[in-house]
């Protein structure tokens, strides 16, 4: 039986639901919009057309914009007293700078720079310290719109073998977190695997996160797998994922299509984690008496 094509666009336009109702309540309690604030150096096509995206996005659910675009030629100094003026920014909950950055800005530094407490990327080493021990704190978007998308064909990791192929800070690493927490027995594989279809073929949740396009073939599936394709390539057939789609989906149990699966769900939870961000800034503030 073919598997059930879970549709990315509807479950993440149920979070981005969820997020105006929550917004419009944090609204009230804040007496302001929560902030978000987006930094883009440079005229890179694609990094704009993302903010652009995240801006349309952020505006929709009710969520305030700061929009910063600095030259291209921005020194490394100047981009770190932006981001310390974001960070000291009180109607500012969520700060995210778009990479990739201009080749004479170290962008680790730039991103460790980011208040913990705004970071709505999940990207500096507090929040990736804090998913590592388990507890709570901003996590990245995209794996976690993942788990999400899991949960919406009803499917529990608990118990389960779940398999990610890729191990970026973006995205397999913190993954491997999530589902752990989420209590699977998780194995993470990379360019050194062995075996790759050997390991692939035990996973009840595959996710494949390599960026190599049809990496993950059918004979790789495991019978009625959740089989979620964060890989996106450009290639001269258009945008494919990691999975060959068409080969898995008659095998697996339920499966994320490229595009349509994971992408619609990684703004929706940056939307999410922005009203995260301010309601545990607004709770801290509380608790400090400020
Ligand atoms: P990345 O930083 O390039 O990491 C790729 C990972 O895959 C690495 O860990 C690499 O192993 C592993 N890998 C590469 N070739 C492999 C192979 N043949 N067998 C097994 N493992 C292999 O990529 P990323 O940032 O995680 O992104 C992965 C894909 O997801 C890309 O296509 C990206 O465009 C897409 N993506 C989509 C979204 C979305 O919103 N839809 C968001 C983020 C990323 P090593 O560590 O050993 O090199």
């Amino acid at each position: 039986m073919a598997a059930t094509v879970i549709d990315g666009k509807a479950v993440a336009a149920s979070v981005r639901e969820r997020v105006r109702g929550e917004v419009e309540e944090l609204t009230d309690e804040l007496g302001r919009p929560p902030g978000l604030a987006t930094v883009l150096v440079g005229d890179d096509p694609a990094s704009a057309i993302y903010v652009r995206r995240k801006h349309e996005a952020a505006e929709e659910a009710g969520i305030r914009n700061f929009d910063h675009k600095p030259a291209g030629s921005i020194s490394q100094e100047e981009l770190l007293d932006l981001v310390n003026d974001l960070n000291d920014n009180d109607e500012v909950d969520g700060i995210l700078v778009q990479l990739p950055l201009p080749e004479q800005i170290d962008a680790d530094a730039i991103v460790n720079s980011i208040d913990g407490a705004k970071d709505v990327d999940g990207l500096t080493p507090v929040s990736a310290g804090l998913l590592a021990r388990g507890e709570p704190g901003l996590v990245p978007a995209t794996p976690q719109g993942i788990m999400e998308l899991i949960s919406s064909v009803g499917v529990d990791p608990e118990g389960k073998e779940a398999v990610i192929v890729g191990r970026s800070n973006l995205v397999g690493r913190p993954l491997f977190s999530l589902l752990l927490g989420a209590n699977a027995t998780v194995t993470v594989c990379h360019s050194r695997t062995r075996d790759l279809g050997e390991v692939c073929r035990r996973a009840e949740i595959l996710v494949a996160a390599a960026g190599q396009p049809k990496l993950v073939t059918g004979d790789m599936i495991r019978p009625g797998a959740t089989v979620i394709d964060v890989g996106t390539n450009r290639t001269d057939d258009g945008l494919v994922g990691d999975v060959d789609f068409d080969a898995a989906k008659e095998v697996a149990g339920a499966i994320t299509p490229v595009p349509g699966g994971v992408g619609p769900m990684t703004i929706a939870m940056l939307l999410v984690n922005t009203v995260t961000a301010a309601r545990l800034r607004h709770k801290a503030a509380a608790t400090s008496g400020r």
